[in-house]
Protein backbone atom coordinates (compact mmCIF):
# COMPACT_ATOMS: atom_id res chain seq x y z
CA UNK A 1 0.00 0.00 0.00
CA UNK A 2 1.67 3.52 -0.59
CA UNK A 3 2.22 6.05 1.78
CA UNK A 4 -0.25 9.01 0.90
CA UNK A 5 0.42 12.48 2.52
CA UNK A 6 -2.10 15.41 1.95
CA UNK A 7 -2.43 19.08 2.77
CA UNK A 8 -3.33 22.40 1.94
CA UNK A 9 -1.87 25.88 0.91
CA UNK A 10 -1.64 28.07 3.91
CA UNK A 11 -5.27 29.56 3.54
CA UNK A 12 -6.58 25.72 2.96
CA UNK A 13 -8.36 26.53 -0.62
CA UNK A 14 -6.05 24.52 -2.33
CA UNK A 15 -5.30 20.97 -1.50
CA UNK A 16 -2.58 19.05 -2.79
CA UNK A 17 -1.85 14.78 -2.11
CA UNK A 18 1.25 12.67 -2.96
CA UNK A 19 1.63 9.42 -3.16
CA UNK A 20 4.91 7.18 -2.15
CA UNK A 21 7.84 9.11 -0.76
CA UNK A 22 9.73 12.11 -1.94
CA UNK A 23 12.75 11.39 -3.82
CA UNK A 24 14.96 13.84 -2.21
CA UNK A 25 14.45 16.41 1.10
CA UNK A 26 16.98 19.37 1.00
CA UNK A 27 17.06 23.14 0.25
CA UNK A 28 18.02 25.46 -2.20
CA UNK A 29 20.48 28.55 -1.91
CA UNK A 30 19.95 29.83 -5.51
CA UNK A 31 19.16 33.56 -6.24
CA UNK A 32 15.87 32.50 -7.61
CA UNK A 33 14.15 30.64 -4.77
CA UNK A 34 15.63 33.25 -2.13
CA UNK A 35 14.12 36.37 -3.85
CA UNK A 36 10.91 34.72 -4.97
CA UNK A 37 10.40 33.33 -1.25
CA UNK A 38 11.85 36.13 0.49
CA UNK A 39 13.88 33.57 2.96
CA UNK A 40 17.54 33.01 2.48
CA UNK A 41 17.16 29.79 1.54
CA UNK A 42 14.52 27.19 0.32
CA UNK A 43 13.59 24.00 1.83
CA UNK A 44 11.69 21.61 -0.47
CA UNK A 45 10.13 18.17 -0.91
CA UNK A 46 11.06 16.73 -4.35
CA UNK A 47 8.53 14.18 -5.64
CA UNK A 48 8.20 12.34 -9.35
CA UNK A 49 5.75 14.39 -10.75
CA UNK A 50 3.20 11.89 -11.42
CA UNK A 51 2.96 11.33 -7.34
CA UNK A 52 1.57 15.17 -6.66
CA UNK A 53 -2.24 16.35 -7.58
CA UNK A 54 -3.95 19.13 -6.67
CA UNK A 55 -7.23 17.47 -5.70
CA UNK A 56 -9.09 20.60 -4.69
CA UNK A 57 -8.30 24.67 -5.56
CA UNK A 58 -6.30 24.00 -8.98
CA UNK A 59 -8.01 27.06 -10.37
CA UNK A 60 -6.91 29.15 -7.72
CA UNK A 61 -3.19 28.52 -8.23
CA UNK A 62 -1.04 31.80 -9.66
CA UNK A 63 2.06 30.48 -12.25
CA UNK A 64 5.16 32.06 -12.77
CA UNK A 65 7.67 30.33 -14.96
CA UNK A 66 10.75 32.99 -15.08
CA UNK A 67 13.36 30.50 -16.58
CA UNK A 68 11.39 27.97 -18.49
CA UNK A 69 12.53 25.65 -15.92
CA UNK A 70 10.47 25.92 -12.67
CA UNK A 71 7.09 26.38 -13.01
CA UNK A 72 6.15 28.63 -9.71
CA UNK A 73 2.70 27.92 -8.09
CA UNK A 74 1.32 29.90 -5.30
CA UNK A 75 -2.20 30.15 -4.32
CA UNK A 76 -3.87 32.98 -5.41
CA UNK A 77 -5.80 33.71 -2.34
CA UNK A 78 -3.65 33.78 0.82
CA UNK A 79 -0.11 33.99 -1.54
CA UNK A 80 1.29 30.84 -0.19
CA UNK A 81 3.66 28.98 -2.16
CA UNK A 82 2.56 24.95 -3.07
CA UNK A 83 4.80 23.51 -5.51
CA UNK A 84 7.12 24.50 -8.27
CA UNK A 85 6.95 21.84 -10.95
CA UNK A 86 10.24 21.13 -13.02
CA UNK A 87 8.23 19.44 -16.67
CA UNK A 88 11.42 19.24 -18.36
CA UNK A 89 12.75 17.17 -15.47
CA UNK A 90 9.65 15.42 -14.48
CA UNK A 91 10.00 16.01 -11.08
CA UNK A 92 7.71 18.49 -8.40
CA UNK A 93 9.00 20.30 -5.38
CA UNK A 94 6.78 20.59 -2.60
CA UNK A 95 6.89 23.03 0.02
CA UNK A 96 7.65 20.97 2.96
CA UNK A 97 4.71 23.04 5.32
CA UNK A 98 2.41 21.85 2.35
CA UNK A 99 2.71 18.69 3.00
CA UNK A 100 3.10 18.59 7.21
CA UNK A 101 2.69 14.46 7.50
CA UNK A 102 5.81 14.03 5.87
CA UNK A 103 9.08 14.05 7.78
CA UNK A 104 11.45 16.79 7.18
CA UNK A 105 14.71 15.19 6.91
CA UNK A 106 17.36 16.95 4.18
CA UNK A 107 20.04 15.32 3.60
CA UNK A 108 21.49 17.83 0.79
CA UNK A 109 22.12 21.48 -0.06
CA UNK A 110 21.74 22.79 -3.58
CA UNK A 111 23.14 25.79 -5.40
CA UNK A 112 25.59 26.49 -2.27
CA UNK A 113 27.70 28.41 -3.89
CA UNK A 114 24.84 30.76 -4.04
CA UNK A 115 24.50 30.70 -0.63
CA UNK A 116 24.09 33.91 2.07
CA UNK A 117 23.24 32.09 4.60
CA UNK A 118 25.79 29.58 5.71
CA UNK A 119 24.61 26.01 7.45
CA UNK A 120 27.14 23.93 9.32
CA UNK A 121 24.84 21.18 9.67
CA UNK A 122 27.28 18.30 8.21
CA UNK A 123 25.12 17.51 4.94
CA UNK A 124 26.43 17.55 1.47
CA UNK A 125 26.67 20.75 0.18
CA UNK A 126 26.32 21.04 -3.69
CA UNK A 127 27.64 23.80 -5.65
CA UNK A 128 24.75 23.58 -8.39
CA UNK A 129 22.67 20.73 -8.98
CA UNK A 130 23.97 17.02 -8.85
CA UNK A 131 25.26 15.42 -11.92
CA UNK A 132 22.06 13.08 -12.47
CA UNK A 133 19.73 16.31 -12.60
CA UNK A 134 22.31 18.04 -15.26
CA UNK A 135 24.66 20.38 -12.79
CA UNK A 136 28.25 19.71 -11.63
CA UNK A 137 27.88 17.47 -8.79
CA UNK A 138 30.64 19.25 -6.93
CA UNK A 139 30.85 20.00 -3.25
CA UNK A 140 31.62 22.84 -1.45
CA UNK A 141 32.97 23.79 1.91
CA UNK A 142 30.73 24.78 4.43
ZN1 LIG B 1 -4.31 29.59 0.08
ZN1 LIG C 1 16.64 27.39 -6.12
Amino acid sequence: MADKHRGTCFCGSVEVEATSAPLEMGYCHCASCRHYSGAPLSPYLLWRAEDVTVTKGADLLGRFNKTGMSDRQHCIRCGGHVLTSHPGMGLTDVRPPVLPGVAFEPTVHLNYAEAVLPIRDGLAKLKDFPAHAGGSGETVPE
